[in-house]
């Protein structure tokens, strides 16, 4: 029988502080040529070896190749100028210098499979990988060719399918694809952007998954969450529509957040990745609350659905914080798998 919740992060933890200066987003690597690339793989081999001593059942990279989730694939696609440089509003939520699309894009070379193949090398345990999703790509731009986002999505969208399915080939079991901008743009998610996610899909026997999230605990997320009100209801626009579509993972930001527990019944019969782990926070949960907000959520999820998981990525954090904070959730996922099984 297969273990009921396994656990997993929704993908970045920090790096070791020989690498990239720590605590930091788009943090520049301290090695240079042949050196980063066996620094990165050392940190690859330290974030599995902390996963797993933490009892995480389904390993990741860690992200430990990457300096950004969305800007370090963008980096390997043509038609993308890095040197022309114009301020955007990202998710209406704060202004950022990106690069600029200039013209057709494209995939000269697979951008993650080396680093997926070294990872499916170094473990027999499940893994999962994380792409960027479409439309959270052509929010992290400036598009002076196509000039229809729509248009750039579903050209994303079917250089991601060429990236996933070389995934897949490598041995990564489950594909994930971070969109944060689902959460924003409800009109553009349920006219096109789900359906350039199932693009991106198309084709793939591995399972697949989306994460939504309120983003990293960076000072913009963390404001912009103060506007939002006494509950949150952003998921509820998207999910009839994730429910219905091909997406087999739905990652979810469930811990210390304000959405409504029972939305999740709106994507009944999906797997969820529960958020039980507060990442804008230093504040260590305990078992107990991690099996709290496990046991709250299996209102809304079938047991052998239910993933815990964390509520986005750890980069920002501490490697100290950010370890107690996956043997919190394995403590707590644990707890919980015992009174399922009474
Ligand atoms: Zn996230």
């Amino acid at each position: 029988m297969k273990k009921l919740l396994p656990t997993s992060t929704a993908g970045s933890l920090p790096k070791p502080s020989w690498l990239a200066e720590p605590e930091k987003l788009w943090s520049p690597w301290k090695l240079q040529d042949d050196e980063l690339i066996d620094g990165k793989q050392d940190a690859l081999r330290l974030s599995l070896q902390e996963q797993q001593q933490a009892g995480i059942d389904i390993v990741s990279d860690g992200e430990q190749t990457r300096q950004h989730f969305v800007t370090t694939f963008i980096e390997h696609l043509d038609g993308v100028d890095f040197a022309q440089r114009e301020t955007v509003r990202i998710r209406n939520r704060y202004d950022a210098s990106v690069p600029t699309v200039v013209g057709a894009v494209s995939r000269p070379t697979s951008v993650f499979v080396d680093d997926a193949k070294f990872l499916r090398s170094q473990t027999n345990q499940p893994i999962k990988w994380a792409l960027p999703g479409p439309m959270t790509m052509i929010d992290t731009l400036y598009d002076a060719h196509y000039k229809s986002r729509e248009k750039l999505a579903w050209e994303f969208a079917k250089i991601l399918n060429e990236e996933a399915k070389e995934l897949e080939a490598a041995g990564v079991d489950i594909i994930q694809f971070d969109e944060p901008a689902f959460n924003v743009f409800f009109d553009e998610v349920n006219d096109w952007g789900i359906a350039t996610l199932e693009r991106a899909i198309e084709g793939l026997k591995c399972e697949t998954a989306v994460h939504i999230c309120y983003g990293y605990g960076i000072q913009a997320n963390t404001e912009w969450k103060k506007t939002l009100g006494s509950e949150w209801r952003q998921y509820e626009a998207i999910f009839p529509k994730l429910q219905a579509s091909n997406i087999d993972i739905i990652s979810l930001e469930c811990q210390n957040s304000r959405v409504p527990m029972d939305l999740l019944e709106l994507i009944r019969g999906k797997k969820v990745m529960v958020g039980a782990i507060d990442v804008a926070s230093n504040t260590i949960e305990t078992p107990e609350e991690v099996a709290n907000t496990l046991r709250n959520a299996l209102r809304f999820v079938d047991a052998d659905k239910l993933c815990p998981c964390t509520n986005c990525g750890m980069a920002p954090l501490s490697r100290r914080v950010a370890r107690a904070k996956l043997n919190a959730l394995s403590a707590g996922a644990e707890i919980v798998r015992r009174e399922l099984s009474n």
